[in-house]
């Protein structure tokens, strides 16, 4: 029997070991395939009954490291371009070891005044970041999924109490539904946000003014006339995933003032525009925003998991998350916050640490320098693009999307999804760079996306070298 009470000197080892993996897992980025798909066998290794007499700390570690470091996705090195991932930065990561080391419980400031004062020190450098004004509250979240959960329960508290209802005493019953009004480029995490919170996934209205899903502003402005004064939800994209595309928050913050509708901004990677003074038009009017979703694990390169929420109405963050009702919890105390009567989770992990150091150690010149640069990729990417014979831009390059598909000349137009279908599979079994497809406007294309620090240009030209080669093979 092993019992970790009788192994208490093995933590150290354990962690050793893990650490002397880690310099040779690092080195080894450069050169390995993103993924290997030989490599799945090997997690079945892991497999097989509960044990019924453990292996002890040092083995077990030692069977999972013998597996792990070979089978994942190397998502961390410099050519996964697939979804939108971020690596993680060297302070990043080493804070979330960190953050592990000490297991803080960062729900209540009494469970670690730590993590509580260091959430807002980085909520402040976030905003402060993003050019949002201080008045701005928050709460940080394991993903933007989770901030939208947050965002929009606030914003269902506000709706609801347009109704007379305290949605969070009393719930939905009785109420209509809640209008939600975005355009084409809401994202599916919006949905499933809405889906949690009994608003429905298909309560969401789109108005669109062409195949890619730009918002039609007049309509949006009709639709929201014709509500009559009843209060309602708009949803403003700030980068859209098929071709890092932005709806425009500006215009949307006018008419959500006009209306006095509450807007909602998914700022999941595109509020990263907002630091640098190259694209931070893009984001113009954010900073008008009810409520604001981003991702830490994205372009703030901070492993997984990690989201923030900004909220601009503090009182009604509270209303919607603050009344446990438990005699064992404190009241809320704006000096010593207890972050979780800001946001929906209970007990939660010290994701400040790795986001205080990433912005400790690169700054906001840091981080100005490494949107401009994954910019400049999905630029020089496009640019590549757009004067080859066999490739077609498909959207002007604005953020870290290159939206394009591969169009070999002499191939028919009928024929040229299932070839961009067929060239995506191949590319994600070659493993040496790793790309999605999607379908945008019709067409089956391809989307690398650049937000990983240790992305530059070369990795790009690597896609391109690694199109040509199975291109041709494929029609
Ligand atoms: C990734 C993404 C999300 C969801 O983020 P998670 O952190 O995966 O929950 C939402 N919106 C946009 C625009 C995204 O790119």
């Amino acid at each position: 029997m092993a019992d970790p009470l009788q192994e208490q000197d093995s933590a150290e080892r354990a962690l050793a070991l893990v650490h002397q993996t880690a310099g040779p897992y690092l080195a080894s980025l450069a050169d390995r395939p993103v993924h290997d798909p030989a490599t799945i066998a090997l997690i079945d290794r892991l497999g097989g009954p509960l044990p019924e007499s453990g292996a002890g700390t040092i083995a077990a570690v030692q069977r999972l490291l013998a597996v792990a470091p070979e089978a994942a996705v190397h998502s961390t090195g410099s050519r996964f371009f697939h979804l939108v991932v971020g690596g993680a930065t060297p302070a990043a990561m080493a804070a979330d070891w960190l953050t592990s080391l000490l297991d803080q419980n960062s729900g209540l400031f009494v469970g670690s005044p730590l993590a509580s004062k260091v959430e807002t020190i980085v909520l402040d450098w976030l905003k402060d970041l993003f050019g949002l004004p201080s008045e701005f509250d928050g709460v940080l979240t394991p993903s933007a999924t989770l901030a939208h959960v947050t965002g929009l329960a606030v914003a269902r508290q506000w709706w609801a109490r347009g109704h007379g209802v305290d949605v969070a005493a009393d719930g939905l019953t009785g109420l209509p539904v809640m209008p939600v009004l975005s355009s084409g480029y809401v994202h599916p995490s919006t949905r499933k946000a809405l889906q949690i919170l009994g608003c429905g996934r298909d309560s969401v209205r789109t108005f669109v003014r062409d195949d890619a899903g730009r918002l039609d502003l007049a309509a949006l402005e009709r639709a929201l006339s014709e509500l009559d004064g009843a209060p309602a939800i708009l949803v403003g994209n700030l980068g859209e995933v098929n071709a890092g595309d932005v709806d425009p928050i500006d215009e949307m913050a006018d008419l959500a003032a006009r209306y006095g509708a509450w807007l909602h901004v998914d700022g999941a990677f595109g509020l990263f525009a907002a630091a640098s003074p190259r694209t931070a038009d893009l984001a113009r009017g954010v900073e008008r925003a009810d409520s604001i979703t981003a991702d830490g694990h994205k372009w703030l390169n901070v492993p997984h998991e990690s989201g923030f929420s900004f909220i601009k109405d503090r009182s009604l963050l509270a209303a919607t998350f603050g009344a446990w009702g438990a005699a064992y919890l404190p009241e809320f105390d704006a000096e010593r916050i207890s972050y979780n009567m800001l946001g929906p989770e209970s007990s939660r992990r010290a994701r400040a640490l790795p986001i205080w150091a990433t912005l400790c150690a690169y700054g906001r010149d840091g981080y100005r320098e490494m949107v401009q640069r994954h910019v400049a990729v999905a630029e020089h990417l496009g640019g590549i693009v757009d004067a080859a014979a066999d490739f077609e831009l498909l959207a002007p390059v604005q953020l870290c999307v290159t939206c394009f598909r591969y169009r070999p000349p002499g191939v028919p137009e009928a024929e040229l999804d299932e070839l961009n279908a067929r060239l995506g599979r191949a590319i994600l079994d070659d493993g040496r760079v790793y790309v999605g497809t999607t379908t945008y406007r019709g067409m089956t294309v391809l989307r690398p996306t650049f937000v990983n620090w240790r992305i530059t240009e070369a990795d790009a030209d690597l896609l391109v070298a690694v199109i040509r080669e199975l291109g041709p093979g494929l029609y």
